[in-house]
């Protein structure tokens, strides 16, 4: 079977927080990669963060996004132009609007999206739209869908609230490490000075320790929401 990837994010920037790497691996073994991008990322994300962090307007992520997929070797982002935070204003139908056409017309194999326990309602939002967009239907040539970890939305929601992420799949990013830090420097409005959970060391030390968990340099960490083998 021919691989096809998509990934389903709600901001942008978090395609490369939580499967950049991934999606340069497969851009590098020449399988096709997509990228939805539902919110404008713009206005009132992550409130609280301080710093100069989020104040970026919404062409200049636009642009990011573009420059970001160049480094990870992927076409520009698909924007849905959705509001900042407030994905949950919406009828969960009006964004499975954005996703299912292009489901219907680029068919992908496996789909990358976010953990549905983030402390970021957008976030939870496109984990719900996009299951309901994959939903196991006959025909359905999805093969894999995978949530992945967003750092500080992911470990900062209360294990009391929501369920932990728990990865179950491991994917080796050690010759893509590089590339997933080049690209989100393109975002550098987005990234704040460590010790802040949206840093770049914060994000190599998670790869490093997500590799080291498996035996491996570098890995992103996913867990499986459903496996098909047809
Ligand atoms: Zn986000």
């Amino acid at each position: 079977m021919t691989e096809r990837i998509l990934a389903v994010v709600a901001h942008p920037d978090d395609e490369v927080l939580g499967v950049g790497g991934t999606l340069a691996r497969y851009a590098s073994a020449q399988i096709p990669v997509n990228v939805i991008i539902l919110g404008e990322g713009a206005t009132s994300r992550d409130t609280g963060v301080g710093g100069n962090v989020h104040r970026s307007s919404v062409p200049l992520l636009v642009d990011a996004a573009k420059k970001a997929a160049n480094i990870l070797g992927y076409l520009p982002p698909h924007h849905a132009h959705l509001p900042d935070n407030k994905l949950d204003t919406l009828p969960l139908l009006d964004i499975i609007r954005h996703i299912e056409p292009i489901i219907d017309k680029f068919k992908p194999t496996r789909v990358y999206t976010h953990h549905g326990g983030d402390l970021n309602i957008d976030h939870r939002i496109t984990h719900e739209a996009v299951v309901t967009a994959c939903r196991p239907i006959p025909k359905s040539i999805i093969r894999g869908l995978y949530a992945f970890e967003t750092l500080s939305s992911t470990e900062w929601r209360p294990a009391s609230t929501a369920i932990p992420f728990s990865p179950n799949r491991f994917v080796d990013v050690t010759p893509q490490l590089d590339q997933k830090i080049r690209a989100l420097n393109c975002y550098a409005e987005e990234i704040a000075p460590f010790p802040h959970a949206r840093s770049i060391q914060a994000v190599t030390a998670l790869a490093h320790l997500r590799g080291a968990s498996v035996g491996l340099e570098a890995a992103e960490a996913f867990s499986v929401i459903r496996e098909i083998e047809s």
